[in-house]
């Protein structure tokens, strides 16, 4: 045994150093840091991993030469908490430690810029002026030359530029480039928003499958963006990322609340894309919990998590039905047949819903096409709904939100279920009673199911003495009972569908992850019938055309009359596709 000691303030330093960088990574991300609190319009970043080096290069403020004996010494620095995304004055102190530390500068104060070297202890060794653009070159090399369990294996790109990226997501007003051994990697303009940025880094995504919204909130301002369900979604959850006042950082119950969000909206094992930057006021978030501050601890918390759900919520709700530019390549890809269980009646019950009907888009049914589609028009164009899928994500929504258990008027008997059935039945809260040789009695069912008649009730509850869990189980029942293709649809009741399945929070897709519409825009349509002069547009009677048809077959007095009667020359045709040789 040793008699307690204090370390020595060499063996804290080093330690501290340690925490705060602790890859090639760190070392970037700090450097960038320091060139967006210097207020920089431009970052150039060059790596080279085999060197352990890393330069960062700004236009911001620069540092004036007077400081420049300072700025690597622990714990100095010319920021407030909170208003920049530096403060603790560790990082160029720390990577002096940990490698060596160059720093090329021009303060507009000051007449020509300089170039000063630091030693291990982070003090000033060597400095001399040097021709330099207004801002800060920052090196650093060789780093943990002295720690080589920290060299094991040599720094990967692919999460150096995660770190780029992440940092123009969260400051989109910067244009970055990105060289690893002179090779460029990246590079990323300026734009307005973080969907701006978002269509750069990830050039794949075509902007229509995305919504993104911008929101003031009280003292709190949103950017979030996101992928929608039936059009957008990834293997890993690698793209659910939460940006706090200018910092990208692990936030696990918003990535859960996320992900519950999109939860039976998108296929098995898929995952949504989602970016979120919250800004607040700097006295509600306190950094001071992790040595990277890639974690935090935030006022008001579940106030907030409740305003990004609700984001969530809107931003998912149907809106002018946008075409997707992939919507030819959906039309011809051809899915897999499933065959369903359904259920021979016709579900009439539809949710109550809270949100208000003038809020959403004025869907008029037309006509059921081939017993499986609704075709809708919208002020917009035209849509198709699947009445399946459609039904599917209402019923899956009313039967979460009415699970309640009740005592039906008459007890349900279930014959021949096995011990596992059973087992499941008890685990949802159903308590099946023996009654008699190989049956059972039900006295309790959730509430969704109380309405349904009694064979329907029997066969929704063997369907969940099938299901492992709740959410299988509320996914089941409602795919089960909903409408199947096939069945004859009355104008009316597509139109109450439309106006049910419109009011779901969750409208693109069926709680299996399938895309519920397809939506024609009008605009696609005009263009694709050339629709640019009026000549069509004209309305006219149907007993006037149908004599124009009889006395005029080929139609050359019908569009005589139509020009007269539009009364001027605005309708000729006047594009090039009227002009071109028929
Ligand atoms: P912190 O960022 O927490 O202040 P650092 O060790 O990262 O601590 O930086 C110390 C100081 O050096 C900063 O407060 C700032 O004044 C100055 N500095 C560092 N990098 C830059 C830069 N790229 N441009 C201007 N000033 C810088
Ligand atoms: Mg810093």
């Amino acid at each position: 045994m040793f008699q307690i000691q204090p370390l020595t303030p060499e063996r804290i330093a080093r330690m501290a150093a340690g925490e705060v960088i602790d890859s090639l990574g760190a070392a970037l991300r700090e450097l960038l840091e320091n060139a967006l609190d210097a207020q920089a319009t431009r970052i150039q970043v060059e790596i080279w991993p085999t060197r352990w080096q890393v330069r960062v290069g700004d236009n911001g403020h620069g540092i004036p030469a007077s400081e420049l004996e300072q700025v690597a010494r622990r714990h100095t620095t010319s920021k407030l908490e909170g208003r920049s995304l530096g403060f603790r004055g560790e990082a160029l102190h720390s990577l002096a430690r940990l490698g060596s530390l160059a720093i090329q500068t021009r303060h507009a104060d000051d007449a020509h810029g300089w170039l000063a070297a630091y030693d291990r202890q982070g003090e000033l060794i060597h400095k001399q002026p040097a021709a330099t653009a207004l801002g800060t070159v920052v090196t650093v090399a060789d780093l943990f030359a002295d720690w080589p369990l920290r060299r094991r294996a040599l720094p990967q790109t692919r999460p150096l530029l995660t770190l780029v990226q992440n940092a123009a997501l969260a400051h989109p007003w910067v244009s970055w480039q990105v060289h690893q051994e002179g090779q460029l990697l990246l590079s990323l303009w300026p734009g307005k928003s973080l969907q701006d940025l978002l269509l750069q880094v990830l050039p794949q995504l075509d902007p229509t499958d995305l919504r993104y919204r911008r929101i003031q909130d009280g003292d709190s301002d949103w950017e979030v963006v996101l992928g929608l369900p039936d059009r957008l979604h990834r293997p890993h959850p690698d793209w659910i990322r939460v940006a706090v006042n200018g910092r990208f950082v692990q936030m696990p119950d918003w990535q859960r609340l996320i992900q519950s969000v999109f939860h039976h909206a998108l296929p098995r094992h898929r995952h949504p894309l989602v970016v979120v930057h919250l800004r607040l006021p700097p006295e509600q978030v306190d950094w001071n919990r992790h040595p990277a501050k890639s974690e935090l601890y935030l006022e008001n918390l579940t106030a907030r998590q409740e305003q990004l759900r609700q984001h969530l919520h809107s931003l998912l709700q149907l809106g002018s039905g946008q075409a997707s530019r992939r919507s030819v390549h959906l039309i011809r890809a051809s899915e897999a047949k499933v065959v369903y269980r359904v259920s021979p009646d016709l579900q009439s019950r539809f949710p109550p819903s809270d949100r208000p009907t003038s809020l959403l888009p004025p869907l008029k049914a037309l006509a059921q096409l081939h017993r499986i589609y609704i075709l809708a028009e919208h002020p917009q164009g035209l849509w198709l709904v699947e009445q399946h899928l459609a039904h599917e994500r209402v019923r899956y929504e009313y039967i979460q939100q009415h699970w309640q258990l009740v005592a039906p008027a008459t007890p349900v008997t279930l014959q021949g279920l096995s011990p596992q059935a059973l087992e499941r039945l008890e685990q949802l809260g159903l308590e099946p009673e023996p009654f008699g040789p190989n049956t059972h009695l039900i006295r309790r069912l959730p509430l969704a199911l109380e309405s349904e008649d009694p064979e329907e009730v029997q066969g929704s509850l063997l369907e969940l003495s099938r299901c492992q869990d709740l959410q299988a189980a509320q996914v089941a029942v409602a795919c089960r009972g909903a409408l199947r293709n096939g069945i004859p649809l009355t104008l009316e009741q597509m139109q109450k569908l439309l106006e049910a399945w419109q009011r779901t929070a969750n409208p693109h897709t069926c709680p299996h992850g399938r895309p519920v519409y397809l939506a024609l825009a009008e605009k696609d349509l005009a263009r694709y019938f050339r629709r640019r002069w009026g000549l069509c547009d004209r309305p006219i009677s149907d007993s006037k055309l149908g004599s124009l048809w009889e006395l005029d077959p080929l139609g050359d007095r019908f569009a005589a009359q139509v020009r007269r009667s539009s009364g001027s020359s605005a309708s000729e045709p006047t594009d090039e596709a009227s002009s071109a040789p028929l």
